[in-house]
């Protein structure tokens, strides 16, 4: 039987550019591509629980409400915790956890972040676009990705289902109950 890492690396790296392909054949929304391959993805590394608390949460900037004027890039514990929004949340689970946490602007800075913290397993909320792409350039790295709600738009005051988060760090460390 092949094992679920190297099937998450041949539909990352030979079936998904294929579906790509024929998406753009057959006019699929893009977007829709991306979704398939951010569940395939997640479905994949719970069939082989990797157990690790050297584990990255990795949240998008506009998490952050927009007309806060705390700088929380470089440090989300910069937070007044104020609770308008749930950078305050994840701040709480990540002291308490004693997890890396850190607010991407973008795909570069969240690769940068990767290579400097060098997790064993990362958890990423983003939009479609860059959690595919990091899910296939942070490869053979385990990563669960959740999408994150977008009431106002893209890049806008996003919010994400924390219990989805939760879910995901139980799965990696056991640990999301304490939360
Ligand atoms: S919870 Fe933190 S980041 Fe969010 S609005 Fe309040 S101070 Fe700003």
């Amino acid at each position: 039987m092949i094992r679920a890492g190297l099937l998450r690396g041949i539909f990352l790296k030979a079936v998904y550019p294929l579906m790509l392909v024929f998406g753009w054949l057959f006019r699929i929304d893009k977007e829709k591509i991306q979704r398939t391959l951010i569940d395939v993805n997640n479905r994949l590394i719970r069939t082989n629980p990797k157990h690790t608390k050297k584990l990255l949460l990795l949240l998008p900037h506009c998490l952050q409400l927009s007309d806060c004027n705390i700088k929380i890039t470089y440090n989300v514990y910069n937070c007044a915790g104020c609770g308008r929004c749930e950078i305050k949340d994840f701040t709480a689970i990540a002291q308490e956890l004693g997890l890396e946490l850190f607010v991407a602007t973008g795909g570069t800075i969240a690769r940068r972040v990767v290579e400097k913290t060098r997790p064993e397993a990362i958890i990423a909320v983003a939009c479609e676009r860059d959690l595919s792409s990091g899910i296939i350039d942070t490869y053979p790295l385990p990563i669960i990705g959740i999408v994150n709600e977008r009431p106002f738009g893209p890049c806008f005051n996003t919010r994400v289902d924390i219990n989805k988060v939760r879910d995901a760090l139980v799965f990696f460390a056991g640990i999301g109950e304490k939360a």
